[in-house]
């Protein structure tokens, strides 16, 4: 078999979906791995590392001729894979909901497209999960990039000349992400406090350190749907939550928000009139602004100052840690490919659980549920 490891063409896209680690293990497992030139140069992946593995480095038309697995960290411009096999697997993170016209072109070109971030949650796919490894450092790197943004020190200091007070952090959203960023934000010094719909995360906030900030006593308030995501709140829910949010933030220094549902827009948590609220020299970090954004205001790709507040928007902030990004999402497309290889037929061979899961197009078609569910 095999396996061909693409360059990422997207603005801004610095990761790459093998290291030469996971080469290496590729290769134990009697793959042959074709590496795209420079495909981890963003990465701190050298060429000449990759050959040291075991690859062969060419050209992206080398790379592709006769191989049965493609693997990609977003998925790739259809035009960009002139000279894919029919029936050859496509692994990389694909936003299907995103760019369903994509996965269209994919089943037409014969390609079965296999969509990581449908991975299931359940414990023996959290190995390969890639929304977890990267929303980990993404909310390490929020709380990060607000630091280094902010004109102010983070812990208590007290100094000959003075004290100078805590920064007050509130994290919005506390998945992956956002208990990442509880975690930095308390590491640095900070008083942290955090919300979420999801009832079974005022634990989680408390074992970190943190003040759970939650409505009580509203419908709704469970807020876990299937896998462990939350659902769209109801408006009453909404607004006890609105309300709660303003009397709160006003006191904040530094707001990351993280909160998304999947196959929807992101909620909306933060209005104009709360960012007026915040005292001048505020930041505020919106995760979840290439899905719609959690913040009123926030532009994505950019910082923008709104009523003395900086709002972040840095578009794929995984990417901004492109070493570790690239090292995690490299394991999990291993763990997947490795958990399922069958030594006889020389491939992997997928399970209906994870594979339906996973796979979004095949044989011509289109052919997940959840995403033709969603229509
Ligand atoms: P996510 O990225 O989908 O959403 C981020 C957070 O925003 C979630 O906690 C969500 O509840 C919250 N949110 C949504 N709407 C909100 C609103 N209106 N106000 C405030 N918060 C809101 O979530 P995630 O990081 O993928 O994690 C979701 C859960 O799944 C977590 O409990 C996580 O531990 C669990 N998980 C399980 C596995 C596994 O078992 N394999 C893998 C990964 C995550």
């Amino acid at each position: 078999m095999k396996i061909a490891v693409l360059k990422e063409q997207a603005a801004g896209e610095r990761r790459v979906a093998a290291t030469p680690e996971t080469v290496k293990k590729f290769v134990a497992l009697g793959a042959d791995v074709a590496v795209e030139q420079s495909a981890g140069e963003a990465a701190c992946c050298s060429d000449a590392a990759y050959r040291d593995a075991g690859a062969n480095v060419g050209s992206r038309a080398d790379v592709l001729a006769g191989a049965g697995i493609v693997l990609a960290v977003q998925g790739p411009d259809p035009d960009s894979l002139n000279g894919i096999e029919p029936g050859s697997w496509l692994v990389a993170g694909l936003n299907p909901f995103g760019e369903r016209a994509r996965m269209d072109r994919y089943a037409e070109m014969g390609i079965e497209a296999l969509a990581m971030e449908f991975m299931p949650r359940i414990t023996r796919a959290q190995s390969m999960d890639i929304l977890s490894s990267q929303s980990n450092l993404s909310g390490y790197k929020a709380v990060i990039d607000a630091a280094a943004e902010y004109g102010r020190a983070f812990p208590m200091m007290m100094t000959a000349a003075g004290t100078v007070s805590a920064a007050r952090v509130f994290i919005m959203g506390v998945g992956v992400a956002g208990l990442q960023a509880i975690a930095t934000a308390r590491r640095l010094g900070a008083q942290v406090s955090a919300t979420d719909v999801r009832a079974a995360t005022k634990e989680q906030i408390q074992s970190l350190g943190a003040k759970p900030i939650f409505v009580e006593d509203v419908k709704g308030i469970e807020g876990e749907g299937t896998g462990g995501y939350a659902t769209e709140m109801s408006d009453e829910y909404k607004k006890a939550q609105a309300e709660l949010v303003s009397s709160h933030i006003a006191k904040q220094d530094i707001v990351i928000t993280t909160a998304l549902i999947p196959g929807k827009p992101a909620p909306r948590l933060i209005s104009d009139a709360q960012i007026a609220t915040m005292r001048p020299g505020g930041i505020i970090v919106d995760l979840a602004v290439e899905q719609g954004g959690n913040v009123e205001g926030a532009v994505p790709g950019e910082i923008v100052t709104v009523h003395g507040v900086k709002i972040m928007g840095h578009r794929n902030v995984p990417s901004r840690l492109a070493a570790d990004t690239s090292a995690l999402f490299a394991r999990n497309l291993f763990n997947f490919l490795s958990a399922f290889w069958d030594k006889d037929a020389g491939k992997p061979v997928l399970d209906t659980e994870i594979g339906d899961a996973v796979r979004v197009t095949k044989d011509g078609k289109v052919v997940n549920e959840r995403l033709l569910a969603a229509g």
